[in-house]
């Protein structure tokens, strides 16, 4: 475990210390009385030994995590996350992403509900590792992934989802976890460099921290691959001149050249917000062998933005839609699942640790927080796959 410990210096290196510095004071004046330099002796091996007695109390000992605890209990919450989080994993690798959802695959939903609604989740290094090394696991993944049919799509942090077919990897709001507010949560740049290796193009859907990290941009655009986001997306930034700025239209397919020219998308970007003035792009890509993917990002619609409806209930009479990308806290999910009509829906951005406890939207599906409809959701006939950090289901569509 990473635990951060207070380095202390050695008695025997305190003491070499305390005598080097008094045969110095002997040298400077080699008259000194005998019961000075006795007397010197004693105060500076108190000393030294006060030193290491302070250093020794303090030494290996973990900082304290959460404030309100003391640190038995503290410590006891870091025993518990490993606990838990070891247990979690053991039963989700055992019963994979599926539909319908095993009774004991819930079950191991709801264990890291219970360990990530700790306020200080991040910054436990169980919680730390165990999040960190499902997204490397999930990178090794797609290294070694090769695509015949269908579609494997791997959720990651947040509403970041990777997308594989035969032809093309697409990435969507792809972030390093550093909104869960700890250094030693978020992913490191390394990892962040061969996720973006594995991808072709990143679509961000709005400008939110917890969807757009600038750095991960910059990766895409260095390797020559374009970055399509709405237009306040990083507005005062440099780099803003180098993303691809689709039209923001219903129902539109537009093209979008990747992978140096020699694959094209077909993209639609609903034009689509969070709230009052947040433009959120929702993307509907259809890759070169037909299949389609859209990406929601933070869409809700509440007072004055109640207006999208008007094509989020229209989309599936334009546009076959293969798999929904949604946010699970988004408040009517349920009914735009029903303007979409896709064939599987797999939800995101549960769970987000840089939010305060009750809005971090639970496995369980919080129906209080924002009179969600994600439990009339998962009651419905709609396929829908839940899946936590560093998993991925595949997709074949069927003939429907
Ligand atoms: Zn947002
Ligand atoms: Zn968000």
């Amino acid at each position: 475990m990473n635990m951060k410990t207070v380095p202390a210096p050695s008695r025997r290196a305190i003491l070499t210390q305390a005598l080097t510095f008094i045969v110095a004071l002997v040298n400077q004046r080699p008259g000194r009385e005998l019961r000075e330099v006795v007397l010197l002796c004693l105060l500076l091996s108190g000393g030294a030994f006060l030193q290491q007695a302070v250093a020794d109390t303090t030494a290996a000992r973990p900082l304290k995590i959460d404030p309100n605890l003391d640190e038995k209990s503290d410590a006891y919450m870091n025993r518990q996350s490993a606990a838990l989080l070891a247990e979690a994993s053991r039963t989700l690798q055992q019963l994979p992403p599926q539909f319908p959802e095993p009774r004991e695959r819930h079950l191991g939903l709801l264990l890291l509900d219970s360990v990530l609604h700790d306020p200080q989740a991040a910054r436990r290094p169980p919680v730390q590792t165990f999040f960190r090394t499902r997204i490397e696991t999930a990178l090794a993944e797609m290294e070694a992934t090769q695509v015949h049919k269908g579609a494997q799509i791997w959720k990651l942090y947040n509403m970041g989802f990777v997308v594989r077919t035969k032809s093309v990897t697409l990435a969507f709001d792809l972030v390093s976890g550093r909104t869960a507010g700890c250094p030693d949560f978020e992913l490191s740049s390394n990892v962040l460099a061969r996720l973006a290796r594995q991808c072709d193009v990143l679509f961000i859907s709005h400008r939110h921290r917890d969807h757009a990290e600038e750095p991960m941009a910059q990766l895409f655009l260095a390797q020559g691959k374009p970055v399509v986001a709405p237009p306040q997306v990083f507005a005062d930034r440099p780099l803003h001149a180098s993303l691809t700025h689709l039209k923001r239209a219903a129902h539109i397919t537009q093209s979008l050249p990747v992978q140096g020219g020699k694959q094209a998308l077909k993209v639609v970007v609903y034009p689509g917000h969070q709230m009052g003035s947040v433009e959120n792009n929702v993307s509907l890509v259809i890759t070169p062998e037909g299949l389609s993917f859209a990406h929601l990002g933070d869409q809700i619609n509440e007072g004055d933005f109640m207006v999208d409806y008007e094509w989020i209930d229209a989309v599936g009479q334009h546009h076959r839609v293969d798999v929904l990308l949604p946010p699970c806290w988004t408040n009517e999910i349920f009914r735009i699942a029903k303007g979409f009509n896709p064939r599987l829906i797999l939800p995101g951005h549960e769970n987000e640790l840089g939010h305060p406890v009750d809005e971090r939207v639970p496995f369980w599906g919080d129906a209080e927080f924002l009179q969600l409809t994600y439990p009339e959701l998962k009651r419905s006939s709609y396929r829908t796959i839940v899946m936590t950090w560093g998993e991925s289901v595949r997709y074949v569509p069927d003939s429907r």
